[in-house]
């Protein structure tokens, strides 16, 4: 068995959804299909939360029309048997009633979750009722009742395999199932999700639990590339690439997938296949274990990071001043991405500053505090770090007129980090792909090592 999953574009007008389905329906081997919703939906839904939550009540009222119009005329276009039509108009009435009878003044945020968790659901119950109108059969299942969350907002994992299997099983002689990304329950049984982009997770999650032989994310770029395309232009598509690489670019920015998606692929070994919607022709990217090695695979950026550098000469020559240092974010539960050390300070670097006040009044018992914001940690995936001559001379030569606040070299084998402003993001993506993959490409020079 395979897992598709299909991005917000792909299913995003009716056009793709037919697209989708031509997909799915050429692939002979059982799959269950994960979809995400409508691209824009998830924001308008988020949107119809924060009018409420302001108490913009009439207003919430009116994007939830204007949404329930914009389905209506997908509905109009995507089908052509009055049957179809009639089941989908009266899933959307019973839709748009549901959602209307959540405005009101009293907004939680267990409200905002259940509000935030209907675009799969819509889009998954239309794309059914397409498939049944080409002839296809399926079986939509509720991710509702098999993806669960623990209290850390972690899968369940032995609960979501346990389940999922039982769920399969009512359906022995069924090809093709059809299920929704992102949304899940969580330990008190409420409508929970697994974050913004969280499809991919899912499709992901699903994988591993029916440890399926591949998972196939379509979206709308051919693979994973080089460089960031929203930022570069002259980008390329990579064939293959390795779990920890890929586990690297997606946690520092590559926005193709979610950062935690990889995890549970790579414990489990199932190669995890990027592909493209609007050109199945192309070959994609192939995530897998033995992926050939390269000096240099991929450059990704990741957005509003803090900085906090933690100077004391209580440090020189002591032990014990990191462990003190890192129970303070432990306790204030914020993770850190970057960080380095002198002898007299400590620099690292956060994304979470939810607790940032807390935190430096805490560390101010350990020295005195500086606080950077309004800065980016540029990745540098590949096999780097291991004695590779000229590889980092290469990466910093390109940037000689780049300030660098910190830079992060040698924790593993596949990744070279530093730390910019922001404002510099886009120039240092650009020096980078200029300087370091644009003559590989042209010169069509192997970097292979
Ligand atoms: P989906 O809705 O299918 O999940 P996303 O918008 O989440 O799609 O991810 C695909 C987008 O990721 C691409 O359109 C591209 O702009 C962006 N992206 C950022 N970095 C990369 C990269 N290194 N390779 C490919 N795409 C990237
Ligand atoms: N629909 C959700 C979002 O927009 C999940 C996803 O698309 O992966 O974040
Ligand atoms: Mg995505």
């Amino acid at each position: 068995m395979i897992v598709l999953k299909f991005g917000g574009t792909s299913v995003g007008t009716v056009d793709n959804i037919k697209k989708v389905a031509a997909i799915v329906s050429s692939m002979n081997e059982s799959k269950i299909v994960v979809l995400s919703a409508m691209s824009g939906v998830t924001n308008t839904l988020q949107n119809i939360s924060n009018l409420l939550s302001e108490g913009n009540i009439s207003e919430a009222s009116s994007v939830i029309n204007t949404l329930n119009i914009k389905y209506l005329d997908v509905v109009n276009d995507l089908y052509n048997k009055d049957e179809s039509i009639k089941k989908a108009t009266a899933f959307l009435r019973l839709h748009n009633g549901l959602l209307q009878s959540l405005v009101s003044d009293d907004h939680t945020s267990k409200i905002q979750r259940i509000i935030l968790a209907q675009g799969e659901i819509v889009s998954t119950n239309l794309f059914q009722l397409y498939l049944n109108e080409i002839g296809e059969s399926s079986e939509l299942i509720s991710a509702l009742d098999f993806m669960i969350i623990d209290q850390n907002n972690e899968p369940d994992n032995d609960y979501i395999k346990d389940h999922l299997k039982r769920i399969l099983a009512k359906y022995p002689s069924t090809r093709t199932f059809i299920t929704q990304g992102f949304i899940c329950k969580n330990r008190k049984d409420e409508i929970d999700n697994l974050e913004r982009g969280g499809s991919d997770y899912t499709a992901s999650i699903i994988g591993a639990a029916i440890a399926s032989s591949q998972i196939q994310i379509w979206t709308d770029i051919d693979g994973m590339h080089n460089n960031d395309p929203r930022f570069v232009d002259r980008t390329f598509s990579i064939e293959e690439i390795s779990f920890d690489e890929a586990a690297e670019l997606a946690y520092f920015g590559a926005k193709i997938l979610h950062p935690q998606s990889i995890i549970p692929a790579k414990e489990n070994n199932i190669p995890v296949l990027l592909k493209n919607t609007f050109k199945p022709e192309a070959k994609g990217t192939l995530i897998y274990n033995n992926a050939r090695v390269e000096k240099i695979r991929a450059v990704a950026a990741k957005d509003n990071i803090t900085a906090i550098k933690i100077k004391s000469y209580r440090m020189l020559l002591a032990y014990g001043f990191l462990k003190k240092i890192f129970e303070v974010f432990d306790q204030n539960q914020t993770p850190i991405d970057m960080i380095t050390t002198s002898e007299v300070a400590v620099s690292l670097t956060i994304d979470n500053i939810s607790q940032l006040e807390k935190i430096i009044q805490e560390l101010e018992g350990f020295g005195s505090i500086e606080v950077d914001n309004d800065l980016s940690i540029i990745c540098i995936a590949g096999n780097i770090a291991q004695n590779k001559k000229g590889v980092t001379a290469a990466i910093f030569n390109c940037l000689v007129d780049i300030p660098i606040r910190m830079i992060s070299y040698g924790g593993s084998n596949y990744n070279l980090s530093f730390l910019v402003k922001s404002q510099d993001k886009v120039a240092v993506l650009n020096l980078l792909n200029e300087g370091l993959f644009i003559p590989l490409a042209s010169q069509k020079k192997s970097v292979m090592v």
